[in-house]
């Protein structure tokens, strides 16, 4: 048996996304499927404002320019993360500080953002991994007392909530993905959720190059000019169709992911119990959304052995997150602050394939395959 660690879930229309697009008016940005995606993820998991982004890597650049981050200022996320978090803060010339993680959930630990904080502290950028989300009521505080800007990094986590809400709309922005290896994608694109009225008017422009462009063809302004510092953050309309296609689909993906998660989490509760490996833990502010399947070995050692031994067997799994703190770009940069937490996830922790269409029985083959290493 070949089991890949991600496989793309593509319907037979997505096929048809491109004439679909061009059809209904345009294959640039800001077109009929762009609204329509908008729309949906407004309405369903009320954020206030949604616009689509080429990345999730964009949507965090313009959470950056929106949160006018400049040279010098502070800006506090988790080392254990994916570096387009730390980069769209590092092109703006911010000082990164990199917190710990909890010692048992692999989220951003309150307690560790409390002692970075300093008078030049802008933001904080938390990740809700693998779409568990933080403790965001104690984020929310530590913001509110400092007056600190507050990104979810919500890459992993379309329809995960916290304390019902959904993840992405507490904080002033909220990023998504939507590339191939996450719950939905369109290949790639991302989208920026926009939480804090004042910044409506001026993200509309900054998506648009600087420009006026949205609000002089909503015949709101006469000419249209450059206004704004901005980029070319949109995602283009034949993607947006794409993605559509996902979103008319998503309770039907999300329950098979969730179901895959569960089985995966039941199946490997006696080897939890043996005390052979751990399993994520999901407090009870959170949700589980299908985003992946991870557990935590007792060594690195261990973790490799069993990534090589299931690789014999022909499944893909992988380890995941080279903390930053530590990596080539940033060792020399990082005040020397052990990160226990982060370095223990990294090197312990193995993600299992995972993906809509994956079959019991293939679930039934990577279990026993464990089980077969820890023999
Ligand atoms: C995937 C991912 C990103 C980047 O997403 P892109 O759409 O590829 O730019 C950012 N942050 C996290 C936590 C991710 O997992």
């Amino acid at each position: 048996m070949k089991i890949p660690f991600n496989k793309p879930y593509y319907p037979v229309a997505g096929l048809f996304s491109v004439p679909r697009a061009a059809i209904a008016g345009t294959l640039s940005g800001n077109g009929v499927f762009t609204k329509k995606c908008q729309q949906y993820f407004e309405n369903r998991f009320h954020f206030r404002k949604t616009l689509l982004t080429t990345s999730c890597s964009d949507a965090l650049e313009m959470a950056a320019i929106l949160a006018n981050i400049q040279p010098g200022d502070e800006v506090i996320m988790p080392s254990f993360t994916f570096v387009s978090t730390a980069n769209a803060f590092a092109i703006r010339g911010a000082k990164l500080r990199f917190a710990d993680v909890e010692h048992n959930i692999p989220d951003i630990s309150p307690a560790s953002i409390e002692e970075l904080i300093t008078p030049a502290t802008r933001a904080l950028v938390v990740v809700h991994y693998s779409g568990i989300a933080c403790d965001m009521d104690r984020i929310m505080k530590i913001a509110a007392k400092h007056n600190l800007f507050v990104v979810e990094d919500a890459a992993h986590s379309i329809d995960s909530y916290y304390k019902g809400r959904a993840l992405g709309s507490i904080g002033h922005f909220g990023t998504f993905s939507f590339h191939e290896t996450k719950n939905i994608f369109c290949g790639e694109g991302g989208m920026l959720a926009i939480n804090d009225n004042r910044f409506l008017s001026r993200a509309e422009i900054i998506w648009e190059k600087g420009t006026n462009r949205a609000a002089f063809y909503r015949g709101e302004s006469s000419t249209y000019n450059w206004v704004d510092i901005g980029s070319s953050f949109l995602l283009s309309d034949a993607l947006a169709a794409f993605l559509y296609i996902q979103l008319e689909n998503l309770d039907k993906i999300q329950s098979a992911r969730k179901r895959i998660w569960e089985h995966y989490y039941h199946e490997l509760k006696p080897l939890e119990e043996k005390g052979v490996l751990e399993l994520p833990v999901i407090p009870s502010y959170a949700t589980q959304n299908g985003n992946m399947f991870y557990c935590i070995l007792h060594t690195q050692v261990e973790r490799d052995n069993l990534i090589v031994y299931l690789k014999d067997k022909g499944i893909q799994s992988v380890f995941h997150y080279l903390p930053l703190h530590s990596s080539p770009y940033f060792h020399e940069k990082h005040d020397g602050r052990p990160l226990p937490n982060t370095d223990r996830f990294s090197q312990c922790i193995i993600r299992l394939p995972f993906y809509y269409g994956l079959k019991k029985s293939q679930i039934k083959y990577i279990i026993g395959s464990i089980k077969e290493f820890f023999n």
